[in-house]
């Protein structure tokens, strides 16, 4: 028997455009060849198990070889095998009018259309042109009385079909390698590249003498059978340079899609760690992805893990895959799991939960930030930190605080601090009324501020700073000042011309005389809009200039002698003297006005 024929396909030539389509990711071609490889293998064992093969099945392990001096690449196996009419039907029909299907679809849409297949198309069989001139099949069904037959081309829509011998079942794919990828003829290349995609394929696959993969990997296993040892092992042989993970959720959902996975919650130490190991998506165990951006909700990609889900389409483009009904489904499914699992955490062991929370705070914040779903589910278990290190659920936290803290429009006011260094002063100076301040210092803590007073009804945050503590929480009660309404007038006078600054806005109040002379203060609404304009948006408030008030307190002590003072220039170097110590605690003293105020003070003592 031989024969030769032409493969009847619409595009004459798809080769030159194929390759040069997916001219940066070439490696492919072999997670594809041996995907069909272990596919032929495991469709054998199923017939075995059917009963419908009664031959033995043998060693099933896939071989990958490299013959540099014939410059071939063979993957070999020994599954079910084709008949020469099975290799017209799949090789010459499906196999070819997959890969014209593949041409017509990202035809002209140039750079952006490649970046959205990469690595997400599965080129098929086809992709062996990519990196061969020329390749071979010889192969032998596992049909009785079959006989083995041997299928050449280059590629292009000629090919030949002639009987071969083979007397093993199975198939040998040859590849004869092209000049311009002989880098694939390197042992450490087509290593790299079998580790990378197949390294928990279902069938063994060996390379060099030696099996590349683990055909039972971890998320495959039901998890009744393992234990914290085997996640924990399983985590470094993915990011072999990582510290343990904190906890993690085995996923294994059969209905109303396919998916199995384990996601793990990373020790968060800095930002860094969290780009560095990435998810993994997978496709019935061949490695597919690690950009799983539009698979999972984006704040799930802080986790690190696998999942794998045959129903993820992955051979479209990013704007279909997000449309996708499956991925909404997987996504919701995993932001819920997700959340049910630090639930269950925080209800079973508070303490444990406490600990780790520097570390999942900044994911569940993230999360509910982003996600209402999450959200409804996280404000539950979210904690908050006060500066005593206490930690507090929402709802506890306005239940310990609204007793003191509930202003004259019964908004309760929680308070907090972003430094706890620079803010000591005013987180002092709350305490000394009984208020109680949180920590709220990472870099989400503004974005989460914002959700919180849009989320919580009758809440507002305050940051320690933004208000002298008399006022920073407006009760009905009034101070009596020991001032006459001259008296507060020609104070106010006296600061406004020692400070001579349009940008602070100076103010007597009757405070209570262990109140700090004079302080400077941010208002929270001026800051959050300098806030707002830093992170984008908002631009004409990045032009405004920060507008301070000066509090000057008028039942002081040192105000009465800044009265009495004789002369305007001993009543300017008290209200000098008093405004830069309040600069100071307010790090806002700087360059020449400080070198100054130490001389000052050094004379003083002097
Ligand atoms: P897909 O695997 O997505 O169906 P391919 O282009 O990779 O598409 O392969 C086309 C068909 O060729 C396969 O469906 C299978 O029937 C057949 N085939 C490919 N490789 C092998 C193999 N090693 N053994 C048996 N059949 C194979």
């Amino acid at each position: 028997m031989e024969e030769k024929g032409t493969i009847s396909i619409h595009t004459e030539n798809i080769f030159p455009i194929i390759k040069k389509f997916l001219y940066s990711d070439h490696e492919i071609f072999l997670r594809e060849l041996v995907s069909n490889a272990v596919d032929a293998t495991q469709k054998l064992k199923r017939l075995s198990s059917m009963g419908e093969f009664k031959g033995e099945l043998g060693d099933l392990t896939v071989k990958v070889s490299i013959d540099e001096k014939n410059k071939t690449i063979t993957i070999s196996d020994s599954g079910i095998g084709m008949t020469a009419d099975e290799i017209k039907k799949y090789i010459n029909q499906i196999a070819f009018s997959g890969a014209t299907e593949f041409v017509e679809k990202y035809k002209g849409k140039g750079e952006e259309g490649k970046e959205q297949i990469i690595g997400h198309f599965g080129l098929g069989f086809y992709s062996a042109f990519m990196v061969a001139k020329n390749v071979e099949i010889v192969t032998l069904s596992y049909q009785d009385g079959a006989k083995a037959a041997r299928w050449v081309c280059d590629g292009s829509t000629e090919f030949e079909i002639t009987e071969a011998k083979k007397d093993t079942r199975g198939t040998d794919v040859i590849l004869h390698i092209a000049d311009d990828s002989e880098e694939f003829l390197d042992k450490f290349r087509i290593q790299n590249i079998l580790n990378k995609y197949g390294k928990f394929l279902p069938i063994p696959v060996s390379f060099d003498e030696k099996v590349v993969n683990e055909t039972t990997p971890l998320w495959t296993k039901s998890p009744n059978d393992l234990k914290d040892e085997d996640y924990l092992k399983f985590y470094k042989d993915l990011y072999p340079f990582s510290e343990d993970p904190l906890f993690w959720i085995h996923l294994n959902v059969d209905y109303p899609f396919n998916l199995t996975g384990i996601l793990y919650f990373p020790k968060v130490k800095n930002d860094l760690d969290f780009q560095k190991n990435k998810i993994q998506l997978y496709s019935r165990q061949v490695f597919i992805t690690d950009e799983v951006k539009d698979v999972v909700p984006e704040f799930l990609m802080l986790l690190h893990g696998v999942i794998d889900s045959p129903d993820i389409p992955l051979n479209v483009s990013r704007s279909f895959l997000q449309a996708d009904g499956n991925v909404k489904k997987i996504n919701a499914h995993i932001t819920k799991k997700v959340a049910d699992k630090l639930s269950e955490l925080f209800k079973k062991d508070r303490k444990a939960y406490e600990e780790k929370w520097d570390s999942i705070g900044l994911f569940v914040k993230y999360g509910m930030i982003s996600e209402e779903k999450f959200y409804e589910k996280g404000k539950d278990f979210a904690l908050v930190k006060n500066v005593d290190g206490e930690y507090f659920t929402l709802e506890e936290y306005r239940q310990k605080v609204q007793a003191l803290q509930t202003d004259k429009n019964e908004q309760v006011n929680f308070l907090y601090a972003s430094d706890r260094g620079k803010q000591d002063a005013y987180i002092q100076s709350a305490k000394k009324r009984g208020y109680d301040v949180l920590l709220l210092d990472s870099p989400i803590d503004s974005h989460f501020i914002n959700n919180l007073e849009q989320k919580l009804e009758k809440v507002s945050l305050k940051r320690v700073d933004s208000e002298i503590m008399d006022k920073i929480i407006e009760k009905d009660e009034k101070k009596e000042s020991v001032l006459s309404e001259k008296e507060q007038t020609a104070v106010k006078e006296v600061f406004e011309k020692t400070i001579n600054n349009k940008s602070f806005t100076v103010q007597v109040e009757s405070l209570s005389p262990d109140e700090l002379p004079v302080t400077v203060v941010l208002p929270e609404f001026m800051r959050r809009m300098k806030d707002m304009s830093a992170n984008g948006g908002m631009a004409m408030f990045g032009a405004m200039p920060d507008q301070y008030n000066v509090i000057v307190n008028a039942n002081h002590a040192l105000t009465g002698k800044i009265i009495k003072a004789e002369g305007e220039e001993a009543k300017a170097a008290l209200a000098k003297q008093a405004y830069d110590l309040a600069l100071l605690s307010q790090g806002l003293l700087t360059g020449a006005d400080l070198t100054q105020f130490i001389q000052r003070s050094v004379n003083l003592i002097g």
